[in-house]
């Protein structure tokens, strides 16, 4: 079982911020942002090339009452989900990483930087 499965069994702590009976949000344990929320579907998929519309439109409506529940729906936030290898997902369990809490750094395409990667 993945650790996200296990935090969704309870069998690992997390901070939860709020659940229903397909998603769940928890804070991140190594935040990047002032605030940082994991949101995940409790059933098992590994990533967002993976799953189903279905999921996703559940999924979509309970990441914007999470935003709203943290006061970030109108402050504004960041929504990324990392998709596999060459997208440094770590935790092969789908989820979307809610950041907010201040005005977060973004490298727009004209910066040179992006070259780096
Ligand atoms: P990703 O690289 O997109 O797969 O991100 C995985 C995220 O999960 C990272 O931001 C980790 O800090 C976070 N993480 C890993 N283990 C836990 C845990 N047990 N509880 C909360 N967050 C975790």
């Amino acid at each position: 079982m993945c650790i996200f499965c296990k935090i969704v069994e309870g069998e690992l702590p997390s901070n939860k911020i709020d659940e229903n009976d397909d998603f769940l949000a928890f804070n991140d344990l190594y935040p990047k942002a002032p605030i940082h929320v994991l949101i995940i579907p409790k059933a098992h998929v590994e990533c967002f090339q993976d799953v189903n519309p279905t999921v996703m439109a559940g999924l979509t409506t309970f990441t914007q009452q999470i935003a709203k529940k943290l006061g970030l729906d109108k402050s504004g936030y960041r929504l990324i989900t990392n998709n596999g290898d060459d997208g440094a997902q770590e935790v092969k369990h789908l989820h979307f990483h809610l950041l907010g809490g201040g005005k977060l750094n973004w490298t727009h395409q004209h910066d040179e930087s992006h070259k780096n990667m």
